[in-house]
């Protein structure tokens, strides 16, 4: 495999949710599929600041225009992050691996980029820093709880959806590619609820489609019925909201595969169960995602280590038997969701304040040598 993408490989590496190189190499199997060799080098110039084409271009050594051209395409096959000004004015930032160029495949997928994923699953699955700084995290859905009980505007989908000024639902890649390889479950595949900047960055992608709050909400009503969990991006002010099932989505397919899957979900709140009003119905059973409940004599038992605050069992009791409760010690929950991705890459012992510094000082040379190099000026050093 050409060394450009093993250099490539080391730099996702180095992007808070990480790379992890594989002794079959697959991972720079799925580079190649995805990149050129030539996107592959620009690509190695990204930093997780946003930067013009023309400072990118300085650093490559290509011409502007020439990287202009490659960085919109690769940001349009979602291989680079592009923010748009309404001057026209475009700046390209790394995209990391995930969440990012795997969930902007979402209409690009053939079967062998997802047999390549597949096998690189094993391996790029790093659930040691979940407990760190996880990506996502799991909010109620909304029937499971009283507005009396939520202490944080932040851990109820109706008030995040409200504060939005653009809501995009894109389709669900997770339930996408098990429908391509024939273990599809037929639940909700507009699913993915994507807000404000990152919605921008959909559209412009042609990936799902702009709605309003009414259907948001429908949405949110549907995944409920079906028994998704909600798991907005990890932050106060999340720029996504999955709504997930068991099945199919790969952070609730790992946690649910160790025995204490709460220690991994940055959750508010915990199932609580009164069992003297508890029938022995069942549905809650049938319900939980992470089988925190299960049949015991004519009743249930709750595995508290196993729940993850989901209230889809609170839900289905028509016995007052579940209810949530706030833990004991709720998780830290960043304001951003770019701040939680500070803390993982720095948990990862990728980032560092000093290693942001040094970017920042270098984004900003760089930018005063591409300006000079395009005017003819002599370089700084
Ligand atoms: S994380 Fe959830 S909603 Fe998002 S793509 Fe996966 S299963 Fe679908
Ligand atoms: S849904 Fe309620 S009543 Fe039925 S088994 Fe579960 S806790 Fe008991
Ligand atoms: S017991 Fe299961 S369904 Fe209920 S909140 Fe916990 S994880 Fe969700």
């Amino acid at each position: 495999m050409e060394t450009i993408y093993k250099e490539l490989a080391t730099h996702l590496d180095n992007l808070p949710g990480g790379f992890p190189a594989t002794e079959s190499g697959v991972e720079l199997r799925i580079l190649n599929k995805l990149f050129t060799p030539e996107e592959a080098e620009i690509a190695l110039h990204l930093t997780l600041l946003g930067e013009s084409a023309e400072v990118v271009a300085y650093r490559c050594g290509i011409d502007s225009e020439l990287a202009a051209e490659r960085l919109y395409q690769m940001s349009k096959r979602g291989l680079a992050l592009r923010q748009e000004k309404k001057t026209g004015a475009r700046k390209y930032m790394a995209a990391q691996f995930v969440i990012g160029i795997w969930e902007y495949q979402v209409n690009r997928l053939d079967d062998e980029l997802v047999a390549l994923f597949n096998e690189y699953l094993p391996d790029l699955m790093m659930p040691e820093n979940w407990k760190a700084a996880p990506q996502l995290r799991t909010i109620p859905v909304g029937v499971s709880i009283t507005p009396e009980h939520l202490a944080m505007d932040y851990d109820s989908a109706e008030i995040i959806l409200a504060t939005k000024k653009k809501i995009l639902v894109a389709p669900c890649i997770c339930r996408r590619e098990r429908e391509m390889t024939g273990h599809g479950c037929g639940k909700l595949m507009d699913a993915c609820l994507i807000f404000d900047g990152a919605a921008d960055f959909y559209e412009g992608n042609d990936i799902g489609r702009v709605i309003d709050l009414e259907e948001a909400r429908d949405i949110l009503n549907t995944a409920a019925e079906q028994g998704l969990v909600v798991q907005p991006t990890n932050g106060q002010n999340p720029v996504s909201i999955c709504l997930c099932c068991s099945c199919c989505c790969q952070v609730l397919i790992q946690a649910k595969r160790f025995p204490s899957p709460a220690e991994y979900t940055a959750s508010t709140f915990i199932a609580a169960l009164q069992p003297e009003s508890c029938v022995g119905c069942q549905l809650c059973v049938a319900i939980c995602p992470m089988e925190a409940l299960t049949r015991s004599g004519e009743k249930v038992a709750l595995d508290a280590k196993r729940c993850i605050g989901c209230g889809l069992c609170v839900g289905k009791c028509r016995f007052d038997a579940l209810s949530l409760e706030e833990k004991a010690q709720a998780p830290v929950v960043s304001k951003t969701y770019t701040e939680t991705l500070m803390r993982l890459g720095k948990a990862r012992g990728k980032l560092s304040n000093t290693g942001m510094a040094k970017m920042m000082v270098k984004s900003k040379l760089d930018r005063k040598r591409a300006k000079n190099a395009s005017s003819g000026g002599k370089q700084e050093n």
